[in-house]
């Protein structure tokens, strides 16, 4: 399936060789690795290379059975009785509790459901409601457009405005105008560049302004350690479907440190964040703890699959996941050097294993066709527009093998001209 870069066929690599994209080095590298047993926990398709789980984490074994259970057992026989019986009432927390645990959280900080859109509304309206003499909210100018979206509707509801700010401007504008800052939003891995920012620096630097910190931990959660309770972050919020492997369109999640419970105020006062839902009193009183960001009927058959989803990492040290993240990440942008860099590919990704999150991006004009013309040899990457192709690592599955055979066939795509260099056509997802 795969051609290789000439290289000797047999015998030990001279002493003091640079590191050559190989086949017998992928083949070291993957026997090497610890983690390749996990692989079992995903129904990957034969014959294709998934570099695309930062956009939507492939299927874990786990959920078919779950889901088979929720429907047929616990809707088709339970019926509303489930609701009590299999613990669907609790599952927003519960699942909550789960992500909590792959992000430091807790237990009791986090809840699950809704979009990451929806729980961003209600993040950066608790985080303005809890400064509330300060005008200014700070985001990101590369940030995912809905996290920017939301920023200016948030702006515009609450007569605040938004500050956009690099993260290497932040310290620099917080010098001069910190004081009047609500929020520092940021996500720690841009999702274009797949930069990795410093979160300890970044929230450090919003608390010693007084401002609190948002994260957006969507290309973070479950690619990586993450510290949220231990870095002091004040809320954070994240979506289902990328590392967590939760499904299309999984449920969110919200995370908000204990310290803030009581002053929570949230935005979309649901029934179901009611202190006592089914009194169905004529008026809202919040529930306590983080329960209140339940907005309305939780969507159980998502999150059960989510929580299906999450016993991928049983067992798993994310620092290892972590660390093949890098050698996956860095082994490719070594291909990358080798074999794309002289056909026109940049590597807009840091070499800098600090500043890399789990995906690498390589500029070329005419990155939709690429994309397109690798996915027909079963090669699934994706593209920001205009021109980055991003290649996106899960070290619970991805192969060093998955690497190289992503270089090679890029590299064979563009020596044969077999591929189309229209631009994106607006509306398709890929
Ligand atoms: C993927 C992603 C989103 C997606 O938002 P949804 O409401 O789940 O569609 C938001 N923000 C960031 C940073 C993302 O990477």
């Amino acid at each position: 399936m795969t051609t290789t870069t000439p290289a000797p066929a047999t015998g030990p690599a001279p002493t003091n060789a640079p590191a050559t994209t190989t086949g017998e080095e992928a083949a070291r590298l993957d026997a090497e690795d610890a983690l390749a047993p996990l692989r079992e926990r995903f129904l990957l398709p034969q014959g294709v290379v998934y570099l695309d789980g930062n956009s939507l984490g492939p299927l874990p074994a786990a959920v078919p059975p779950v889901l088979a259970d929720a429907v047929h057992r616990q809707w088709g026989t339970g019926l509303i009785r489930s609701w009590n019986a299999h613990g669907w009432w609790e599952a927003p927390l519960r699942v909550g509790d789960a992500v909590g645990r792959l992000i430091g959280a807790g237990p009791g900080q986090t809840v699950a459901g809704d979009s990451t859109s929806v729980q961003l509304f209600t993040a950066l309206n608790a985080a303005a409601a809890l400064r509330p003499d300060r005008p200014l909210l700070v985001t990101d100018p590369g940030h995912f457009p809905t996290d920017r979206y939301l920023a200016d509707a948030v702006a515009r509801v609450r007569g605040l405005q938004v500050r956009p700010v690099p993260p290497a401007g932040l310290e620099e504008f917080l010098a001069a105008e910190g004081d009047r800052v609500a929020v520092v939003s940021y996500s720690p891995v841009d999702f274009r560049t797949g930069e990795l920012y410093d979160m300890r620096a970044v929230t450090d630097a919003a608390h010693r302004a007084g401002a609190l910190v948002l994260w957006d931990l969507c290309h973070a959660a479950g690619a990586f350690p993450l510290d949220v309770d231990g870095l002091g972050v004040d809320l954070a919020v994240g979506c289902g479907y990328k590392f967590l492997s939760g499904g299309p369109g999984a449920p969110a999640f919200l995370y908000a440190a204990r310290r803030h419970h009581e002053a929570l105020e949230t935005p979309l006062t649901g029934w179901t964040g009611h202190a006592d839902p089914f009194a169905m009193a004529p008026g809202y009183t919040p529930a306590p703890g983080i329960a209140r960001a339940r907005v309305g009927t939780p969507p159980i058959l998502s999150l059960l699959a989510l929580e299906a989803a999450l016993t991928a990492f049983d067992g798993v040290d994310l620092a290892r996941v972590r660390a093949k993240s890098l050698s996956l990440t860095g082994f490719f942008l070594r291909c990358a050097e080798e074999l794309l860099a002289p056909l026109g590919f940049e590597a807009v990704t840091p070499s800098d294993p600090a500043r890399r999150g789990s995906q690498v991006a390589l500029r070329h004009p005419h990155a939709y066709g690429l994309v397109q013309a690798l996915a027909e040899r079963g090669v699934i990457a994706d593209m920001r527009a205009p021109d980055l192709l991003r290649f996106g690592v899960n070290a619970l599955y991805t192969t060093h093998r998955d690497m190289l055979t992503a270089a090679v066939s890029l590299r064979d795509v563009v020596r044969t001209a077999a591929y189309d260099p229209a631009p994106q056509p607006s509306g398709r997802v890929v």
